[in-house]
């Protein structure tokens, strides 16, 4: 039993080279695991998946991910899709294209009976402040139908100007604003009643070794693909220890 974690690759018609690592990555690393979990941001943007039928750059992009996504699924690995604060617009016709299972904001994962949980990041980093007001507007349902009620091109404006806003925005933020407050991480890890938390979105690759509730703890949190490297976290049956790996993204691990 082999399971697989990504996330943050960020795909767009502007980085072939990651798609190419992607595409790789799962017809080879991914190839005979038991499942692959995506957790966010696996697109820098997603406007609808009324895309895949779009005369869009884009439009070539997503369909070749599913397109190698819905393989390994066929071959009999699951594949889990959770939401980013980049591609939180993905439904339900794109994952079933990918013949991916979208996963819940908070996922419990059971790592040989013992609970892990899964989250893609973004609500751990609370002090951001306009970003958390954002996410609470952006994942309510009436204002997602009306985003995606929009014409393609109104909304792929509005995905731009987004991207620029939170771009600006982030360049003026404290770097402690931008990762993720101890507390919140805590008090969600208590919550579940865990000592384990993989996710991503902070682009700061590490193991961090901690305490809750006066129990060791650690939380994986994965890095961002770029041109050159890619970063996933396999658990083996056997070892049971989430190991975090970076690898050249042309040679991504054999298994
Ligand atoms: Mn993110």
């Amino acid at each position: 039993m082999r399971t697989l974690f990504i996330a943050d690759l960020h795909l767009s018609e502007h980085t072939p080279e990651i798609t190419q690592g992607f595409v790789d990555y799962v017809a080879g690393t991914a190839s005979g695991a038991d499942s692959l979990y995506i957790l966010g941001d696996l697109f820098d943007a997603w406007i609808g998946d009324d895309l895949l039928d779009m005369p869009h750059p884009m439009t070539e992009v997503a369909s070749r991910v599913a397109g190698a996504l819905a393989t390994l699924a066929d071959s009999g690995t699951a594949v889990y899709l959770m939401h980013g604060n980049r591609d939180f617009l993905i439904g339900e016709r794109f994952a079933n294209a990918c013949k991916a299972r979208l996963l819940p904001d908070v996922q419990v994962f059971e790592l040989h009976d013992i609970p892990v949980i899964l989250m893609h990041g973004d609500s751990l980093c609370t002090r951001d402040e306009a970003y958390m007001a954002f996410r609470q507007q952006s994942r309510d349902p009436q204002w997602q139908a009306q985003m995606l009620a929009l014409p393609l091109d109104q909304r792929l404006e509005l995905a731009k100007s987004l991207r620029q806003q939170s771009d600006s925005a982030n360049a003026d933020k404290a770097d402690e604003i931008m990762d993720v407050t101890a507390g919140e991480v805590i008090r969600v890890m208590a919550e579940y009643g865990v000592t384990t938390l993989i996710h991503g979105h902070t682009h700061r690759p590490r193991v961090h070794d901690m305490v809750v509730e006066d129990m060791p703890a650690r939380r994986y949190v994965l890095g961002d693909w770029d041109t050159r490297h890619g970063w996933d976290i396999v658990i083996e049956e056997g070892a049971w220890t989430p190991q975090l790996r970076q690898f050249d993204i042309t040679r991504p691990p054999q298994a």
